[in-house]
């Protein structure tokens, strides 16, 4: 890693808004309205590049352009491949649709027996409850309807939501997304903590969000007195690159943490931003740091305009290797590839079992060593005090 890309994983302070007050730069409602948000406010911070130019341009159309003060901070301007850059300034290439993308790529809209809940698996639901993000990522799976900017018109009938959670004791599990829950007010997460908790089948709440990256000032400490109230509530966090990670955020981890909130992180498999395996070791290493236990790496799904984000699925094998054995479990997150059309999340491992037959196992270990492991026990009739060779040397 280089030096300056340590220093930027450490970044603190107000960046190119030093004239700002200290208490509006803290204050997370401040962060919103000054959301840069237009080519014109990028252009008088930085120099576009003309594919940048080209691709904000079109993004009206797909999905909204919005960047929070504390995440553009963290843009290498000089550097148009920035990683940071590349997940939230359009390029041209959204414009590009294949004909294997959809705008509803997981079959969603399918699987919603009524608006904005998504009931796919057994024993649990995902509750889209508002269309709005902090900021807007390029490759987001929901750009179809998060920023309204196709014209979606995303309605959540909280109402017919909890009825129909309430009407399917089935339902154990319910999972807080959109857009992100945590742009709604304290009240409103109050309400909606306090009604999914008064339903006795519903044993975990979760919420998805990576408002504690665009705008770690919304973790407020009456935010997690909420959390704390209806606990435990656990909590999904996405960040997909170490430069991710600012004293901002490492302070609204802990006060999550410090609230009894069990935080998990997703990460995007996304080409050009992390699809390498320093980085993402580095990622992981840094969310231990911080109380946060890797979830998911997700594969790309298939949506409109976004093939220039999608990484080799070989790629996402190579950095669970790298991970896997060489640093402890808690740091591997599972690789998955959401099936498209709506199969739900499949897990995609390397291969670790070579042969298996009703005899024996025959695997290899993370340094490539292969052993056996016998399935079928063999007596021993005189000690021998022979030790059995596990290990099959070539
Ligand atoms: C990802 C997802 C969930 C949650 O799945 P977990 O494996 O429990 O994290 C639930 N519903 C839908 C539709 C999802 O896409
Ligand atoms: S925060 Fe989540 S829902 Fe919002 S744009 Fe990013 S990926 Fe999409």
């Amino acid at each position: 890693m280089s030096h300056k890309e340590e220093r930027a994983t450490w970044f603190e302070g107000q960046g190119l808004w030093q004239h700002i007050p200290e208490a509006d730069w803290r204050d997370w409602t401040w962060q919103l309205k000054n959301r840069i948000t237009t080519v014109a406010q990028i252009e008088r911070l930085m120099t576009l590049t003309p594919d940048e130019k080209a691709g904000c341009l079109f993004a009206s159309h797909k999905l909204a352009l919005a960047i929070t003060p504390h995440f553009f901070n963290l843009i290498d301007r000089n550097d148009p491949n920035c990683p940071i850059r590349r997940q939230v300034i359009p390029r041209s290439d959204e414009s590009i649709v294949s004909e294997e993308e959809r705008l509803d790529s997981l079959g969603e809209d399918e699987h919603s027996p009524v608006p904005g809940l998504v009931h796919r698996y057994p024993d649990r639901v995902l509750f889209l409850v508002t269309d709005r993000c902090a900021s807007y990522c390029r490759y987001c799976t929901r750009s179809r309807l998060v920023s309204n900017a196709q014209d979606y018109n995303f309605h959540p009938e909280y109402e017919q939501a909890l009825r129909y959670i309430e009407a399917h004791p089935e339902v154990r599990d319910v999972l807080l997304s959109g857009g992100d829950p945590l742009l709604l007010s304290d009240k409103k997460i109050d309400h909606l903590l306090g009604r999914l908790r008064a339903i006795k089948h519903v044993e975990f709440i979760r919420i998805g969000t990576r408002i504690p990256v665009f705008l770690p000032q919304r973790i407020t400490p009456e935010l997690c007195e909420v959390f704390k109230k209806h606990g435990p509530i656990w909590m999904s966090l996405h960040i997909n690159h170490p430069r991710e990670i600012t004293a901002e955020l490492r302070e609204a981890c802990e006060r999550l943490s410090f609230a009894g909130v069990p935080l998990g992180n997703q990460s995007v498999l996304l080409r050009g931003v992390n699809d390498e395996v320093e980085v993402m070791k580095t990622l992981v290493h840094r969310l231990l740091q911080m109380r946060v236990r890797p979830y998911y790496l997700y594969q790309m799904d298939l949506i409109t305009g976004g093939a220039h984000f999608k990484a080799d699925v070989r790629k996402g094998l190579e950095i669970i290797e790298a991970l896997r054995g060489h640093t402890t479990g808690y740091a591997v997150p599972q690789y998955v590839i959401d099936a498209p059309g709506g199969g739900g999340k499949v897990p995609v491992n390397p291969d670790y079992v070579e042969e298996i037959t009703d005899d024996e196992v025959v695997f290899r270990n993370f340094e490539g060593r292969r052993f056996r492991y016998p399935l079928k026990s063999t007596p021993v009739k005189e000690k021998t005090g022979q030790v059995l060779p596990a290990e099959i040397h070539p």
